[in-house]
């Protein structure tokens, strides 16, 4: 019988059965059928320590057996406590504020209303859209998909449900771009901002990373130009950093690229290791100070049930601690040598006539073919050598735990390149 699960982004009528995992150590999981898959995607780029880390899953069970949750409103406990302590150590110096919540789509739902509120509270309740950018994605709520690219990302049947926001270009300058390059990004940010600024209340972006809208880096120099663009307009600038913080850039969070603060900064995925679902809004004193007033607005009404889950904040505490123990930035720099060497200073992979790019970053490495068909069956090939891959559109990409050895990472390269290297079509 089939399962009454239904699958995300899942074509039912197409779609093999899903597999069914028992289990997971390190770098791979393991099938019901005894298959171990080594993980090319950490588990939409969550499990940064691997499955089944003894750190990890020794904080939860010791939290477990102490307080498994307790709701944050009026009350507090040490694990919430000490999170958001380590939270304002990390982060870039300006943000000393944490509101929790349980996903990232949540986290950024509660940064754009805190943009929105911001705003009203200093008198230009009409600074109440976003600016997002083209092949943005914020995550699947009402309110997320409002923000991710309306041709391109994967809600735009639901355009007549949402609200209407501003779009800019995506940024087209590349992560090594020098300034004049950049600044044609930037013009094409100003003049939306010339244009919109007063109804505008925050730019939102994904910092040199858009991930699921198409894995498209760009600059430094466009976080530093978008800042200055965002001071000069009285508009937020909101860093979604639920895929590029914890490390997937090469620094810690696509920020320290550019040695920068946003207003707001949004994380997830990585957070806790992947280990639970809870996202964090982290906001400077400016913001956070803005609610703090005598009328009825100055609250702010937001409260997920589960916003700052013991079990949550412990365990994304560990994660913080390996992460500094381990010198996992050490790690994610020898990981990007090897996607470095192996794909982007692959010259036969680079000129295939069916690829269009290849590029990397941190721990992140794509190869953008030209037609998505030419994917077809990509994953079945790399499950035959062992290696869980899974492409969408016309990205084939890995985002690997960063425990990932560079042996194994040369599996998962060898993986993605094995069907334009070594098949007949190669033409
Ligand atoms: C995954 C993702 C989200 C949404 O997070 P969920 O936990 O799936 O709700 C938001 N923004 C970015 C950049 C993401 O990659």
């Amino acid at each position: 019988m089939s399962s009454p699960v239904w699958h995300p982004y899942a074509h039912l009528k197409h779609q093999a059965p899903a597999l069914k995992v028992v289990g997971g150590q390190g770098t791979h999981f393991t099938l019901e059928s005894g298959e171990h898959l080594l993980d090319a995607t950490c588990s939409w780029w969550c499990m940064i320590h691997g499955y089944g880390h003894p750190r990890l899953v020794k904080a939860i069970q010791e939290q477990a057996a102490t307080l498994c949750h307790v709701m944050l409103g009026g009350l507090t406990h040490e694990p919430a406590d000490l999170l958001a302590r380590e939270l304002v150590r990390i982060t870039p110096q300006g943000l000393n504020h944490v509101f929790y919540s349980d996903s990232g789509s949540v986290g950024m739902e509660v940064a754009m209303k805190m943009a929105v509120q911001y705003h009203f509270l200093r008198g230009r309740p009409q600074k109440h859209r976003m600016l997002s950018l083209m092949k943005a994605y914020h995550g699947d709520t009402a309110g997320c998909m409002a923000v991710c690219d309306p041709e391109e990302g994967m809600h735009s049947l639901f355009s007549g449900f949402l609200p209407q926001h501003y779009f800019a270009p995506a940024p087209t300058s590349p992560f090594d771009a020098d300034q004049a390059s950049v600044d044609a990004d930037l013009a094409a940010l100003r003049k939306v901002l010339e244009a919109h600024h007063k109804e505008i209340a925050a730019l939102l972006m994904e910092p040199l990373l858009q991930a699921a809208g198409g894995l498209n880096m760009t600059s430094p120099l466009y976080l530093k130009g978008a800042r200055e663009l965002c001071d000069e307009f009285d508009v937020l600038l909101i860093f979604d950093e639920v895929a590029t913080g914890f490390g997937r850039t090469g620094r810690l969070f696509a920020a320290n690229h550019a040695d920068i603060c946003p207003d707001i900064m949004v994380l997830s995925k990585g957070l806790t290791g992947g280990y639970l679902g809870h996202a964090a809004t982290l906001a400077t004193d400016q913001v956070h100070d803005t609610f703090i007033g005598d009328s009825e607005y100055h609250a702010f009404m937001h409260g997920p049930t589960f916003m700052g889950n013991p079990l949550a904040c412990r365990v994304a505490l560990e994660s913080i601690r390996v992460f500094e123990e381990d010198h996992y930035l050490d790690r994610i720099a020898r990981l990007n040598a090897v996607l470095k060497a192996e794909l982007e200073e692959d010259d036969d992979l680079r000129s295939h006539p069916r690829i269009a790019d290849v590029r990397t970053l941190g721990a992140t490495g794509v190869i953008e073919v030209k037609d998505s068909a030419d994917l077809k069956g990509v994953a079945e090939q790399a499950r035959e050598r062992g290696v869980w891959l899974r492409s969408f559109g016309r990205w084939l990409y890995t985002m690997p735990a960063y425990i990932t050895s560079d042996d194994d990472m040369r599996r998962i390269t060898d993986a993605m390149k094995a069907s334009f290297l070594n098949s007949p079509g190669n033409r």
